[in-house]
């Protein structure tokens, strides 16, 4: 694969990278050979998290024997304070068995105040550029949803990255975002480069993303297949067809502005319902026609849409202010009436 800078990081990574977030679904040994795979196959750049449960253990048992070296490393902490950031990094270091990490991020900043508690005195930053010159990291950046926000962001000097989900049906860093991050010398990571498993065309959203400048798309994956799909795009990451751009219109057209991106971030509902699959088995019926197979699903669910409260917590939280109680209600009306 054709390498791209990673803005002022100044690594070289493949276009297409390993997004850390599908391997906690799998057994251990799948997880650790999909990732040994995916660095035999040329992949150099892996992204994870703390908060990825059993993520960074698995890359790290993956990579322990002799693999290390081949890859850039990414993982990132929602710690905010300095003490806190600094006791996360050091289990990241123990989980993915290396002593340094080539870039470390502030996880998820969803607005302005926390940036500035990361950034001011006893925050984040300071732990991390302390680690950073002690070089148990190389480098800083950081991931969130909100694009207007990280704009913002892009102004402090110290940070050399910064992950954002971008694709078809989110377009909104293409308008300032990725402008801006090539003024400042940014590397562009795109997150949910296939909007959280809601594109199935894999190949047509990786070669639309990397039509732009973007430094890495890091799609997660859980198979051998999908793998190999997002390699063959990272090795032949030509511009589409017009044919294939039609494709993908009349793909995104289906998805619609009222999409939720499975992020998960409204989680969790204090009455204990699992909102994005909610929204999952209505995009089934109104994607695919799978209304049997979605309402079957809808049924078996613990708690379903009919149990919301309307208590509102949840679209305090959504990065993407998504009206969740009242498509909560079209989804209860689906399934229930
Ligand atoms: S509004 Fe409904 S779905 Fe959202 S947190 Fe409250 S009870 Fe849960
Ligand atoms: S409702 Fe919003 S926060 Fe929750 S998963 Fe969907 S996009 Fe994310």
């Amino acid at each position: 694969m054709q390498k791209r800078r990673l803005g002022k990081t100044g690594l070289q990574v493949t276009p297409v990278g390993f997004g850390g977030i599908p391997i906690q679904r799998l057994s251990e040994e799948d997880a650790v050979s999909l990732v040994r795979k995916a660095v035999e196959l040329g992949i150099n750049f892996i992204d994870t998290a703390r908060g990825y449960t059993t993520s960074e253990t698995r890359i790290g048992l993956a990579l322990a024997d002799g693999l290390r070296d081949q890859v850039y490393l990414a993982s990132k902490s929602m710690a905010r304070d300095a003490d806190g950031f600094r006791r996360e990094i050091e289990t990241s270091l123990t989980n993915l068995r290396t002593d340094y990490l080539d870039l470390y991020q502030f996880h998820n900043i969803r607005n302005l105040e926390t940036w500035e508690k990361v950034s001011g005195p006893g925050g984040a930053l300071e732990a991390a550029l302390k680690a950073k010159e002690e070089g148990l990291i190389r480098h800083i950046g950081v991931s969130g949803h909100l694009s207007d926000v990280l704009c913002e962001i892009t102004k402090n000097e110290h940070l050399e990255t910064i992950q954002v989900p971008f694709n078809p049906v989110e377009t909104r860093p293409a308008d300032k975002l990725l402008m801006l991050a090539q003024e400042r010398d940014l590397g562009i990571i795109v997150m949910k480069p296939l909007a959280g498993g809601a594109i199935d065309r894999a190949d047509l959203s990786l070669r639309w993303i990397l039509q732009y400048p973007v430094s890495v798309a890091i799609p997660g994956m859980d198979s051998l297949k999908q793998l190999e799909e997002n390699i063959a795009v990272g090795r032949d990451p030509r511009p589409l067809e017009p044919e294939e751009k039609r494709a993908l219109s009349e793909l995104t057209r289906k998805l619609g502005k009222d999409f939720c991106r499975r992020c998960e971030y409204c989680l969790p509902c204090p009455e204990g319902i699992d909102i994005p699959s909610m929204f999952l088995f209505e995009g089934y019926v109104q994607r695919y026609g799978l209304k049997d197979w979605a309402t079957e699903r809808y049924r078996a669910s613990k708690v379903t849409a009919s149990a919301c409260v309307e208590c509102g917590t949840c679209e305090t939280r959504c990065p993407y202010n998504l009206p969740i109680r009242n498509k909560l209600k079209r989804v209860r009306e689906l399934f229930e009436e």
